[in-house]
């Protein structure tokens, strides 16, 4: 038999009521340093690319929970600004 599972909205919504915004907060900086630590490997030729993958689904799950949970405009606005950077440096050849 398959279960049931809540949508991506409740899930976070559950997570955050069950562990608390600080407890969120602390896993969104341990999945960063785990999807770090992956990419270091990898590049080192000790770790695989299932291995980012999966650090990287971890990550944009907490990132997923930090938008929704009050930070997406926020992200948003600073995630514009960026791309508007990179296309300037783009146009402009520059590094
Ligand atoms: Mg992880």
């Amino acid at each position: 038999m398959v279960k049931k599972m809540m949508n991506k909205n409740e899930l976070y919504r559950k997570a955050l009521q069950r562990y608390g915004a600080d407890a969120q907060l602390a896993k969104l900086a341990e999945e960063a340093s785990e999807l770090s630590a992956a990419v270091i490997r990898n590049l080192l030729c000790q770790g695989d690319e299932r291995a980012m993958a999966e650090e990287i689904a971890d990550i944009e799950i907490m990132i997923e929970q930090h938008r929704q949970n009050g930070m997406g405009q926020l992200i948003d606005f600073f995630k514009q600004q960026k791309l508007e950077r990179l296309n300037q440096l783009l146009k402009d050849g520059g590094i």
